[in-house]
């Protein structure tokens, strides 16, 4: 996003904010959405992760409000105002939407917050539903609205984790903080290198436009039901796992001892989950060196060799995932991979930027002779974190 578009978009949804509430809003704030370059169900794990913020965001006019009233409207639903007290807020019980900036009001309240209501008015460029994170869009760049009008002074790390414990205590969604993290905390030209154990970061340098690379994200449009459900099973075999061997969380495992961790496993399916959380914490330490000698091509491979960790030993791929791989590495991509919970949702391809187009066309032909839907695709630029827009 240029800065033009940014202020643009800053006064579209300030003038949306007028004409609904009858006064200027206090500011306002945007949230990008994410991509994950590579670690994929290690941050549940207390893992490494490697995303990167998205030029799309979540952009919030908001004002306070000192009689415990919350209202919130999204440019992008049809459900006008919804109206909350934010002195009342209790976990599930506002459903739809509506849930992720209110889970944050009640996230900030229950750690000790004095917030006293709001109006907000929000519109969203994140693709819903599509791996992109654009609930946490909402819910960082609420949360950093309401800790710049509040005065609250809290770090990006304090608003990432009080915006997942929204997400999952109050929406009900049980999410690792990466998400949070990356929207918060991301700068522009950087992946956010994130240890999820301790919340240490390092933004590594991820310039493709100056290496004559692309990061293409292609966006499957599908969703399939098995998702949720395959969620919890992975997460509870991980945990299994981690029983097993005596440690806290996989986390613990070294790489040069995963040959040992595994023949000490009986079970053949926790096994496969230790195998690939281990194996891509491995592949994010990898990157990151490939980064820091700027031999960025070679982080190609590593993300194919992902993928085939994903599909095979956690098996959270699907059809159209898989085909995005084949079909863009036949294609000349330098590697692909599906990011985020999988089962449908998005994948990454790392190409040249000269091939982009082929790559492109490569992957929408594939789709179509195997009758699937035209999928989405667009360049991951690497954006900045949140941030106040006026
Ligand atoms: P993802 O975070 O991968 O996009 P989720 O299922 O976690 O998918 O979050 C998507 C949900 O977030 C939507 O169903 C909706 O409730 C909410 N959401 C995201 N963007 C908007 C928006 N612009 N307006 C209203 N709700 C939104
Ligand atoms: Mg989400």
């Amino acid at each position: 996003m240029t800065a033009g578009e940014r202020s643009g978009a800053a006064e579209r949804v300030a003038r949306a904010f007028r004409a609904l509430y009858g006064a200027e809003p206090e500011g306002v704030w945007a949230a990008p959405g994410r991509v994950n370059l590579i670690g994929e169900y290690t941050d549940v794990n207390d893992g490494l992760v490697m995303p990167l913020a998205l030029p799309h965001t979540a952009v919030a006019a908001v004002s306070r409000r000192t009689d415990g009233r919350l209202r919130v409207h999204s440019a992008d639903t049809d459900q006008g105002v919804v109206q909350l007290r934010a002195d009342a807020l209790e976990p599930r019980a506002a459903t739809g939407w509506a849930a992720y900036p209110a889970g944050v009001v009640w996230a900030l309240r229950e750690a000790g917050h004095r917030v006293t209501g709001a109006d907000v008015h929000l519109a969203s460029t994140v693709p819903t539903g599509a791996g992109l994170s654009s609930s946490a869009a909402l819910e960082v760049v609420t949360a950093l609205a309401l800790n710049d009008l509040y005065g609250l002074g809290l770090t990006a790390w304090r608003l990432a984790l009080l915006a997942q414990r929204a997400e999952n205590a109050f929406v009900g969604v049980p999410c690792g903080v990466m998400d949070q993290m990356a929207s918060a905390a991301c700068v522009p030209g950087h992946a956010l290198y994130l240890d999820t154990r301790d919340l240490a970061v390092r933004h590594v340098p991820f310039d493709l436009a100056a290496e004559g690379l692309t990061l293409l994200v292609v966006d499957t449009r599908v969703k399939h039901a098995l998702g949720d459900g395959a969620y919890a099973e992975r997460r509870a075999g991980c945990e299994a796992g981690a029983r097993a061997l005596g440690v806290r969380t996989l986390r613990e495992v070294p790489y040069v001892q995963l040959p040992d961790a595994l023949r000490r496993l009986g079970d053949e399916t926790v096994r496969s989950y230790v195998r690939h959380v281990v194996t891509d914490n491995h592949r994010v330490r990898r990157t990151v060196e490939l980064l820091d000698a700027g031999d960025v091509r070679a982080v190609g491979p590593v993300l194919t060799e992902g993928h085939a960790s994903l599909r095979d030993d956690l098996r959270v791929s699907c059809p159209e995932l898989d085909l995005v791989v084949s079909a863009t590495t036949a294609a000349g991509a330098l590697g692909a991979r599906m990011t985020g919970g999988g089962f449908g949702g998005s994948a990454v391809v790392l190409a040249e930027a000269a091939d982009a187009d082929a790559v492109t066309k490569a992957v929408g032909e594939a789709f179509a002779a195997a009758g699937h839907p035209a999928p989405r695709v667009f360049p991951a630029v690497p954006s900045a974190g949140a941030r106040r827009l006026r």
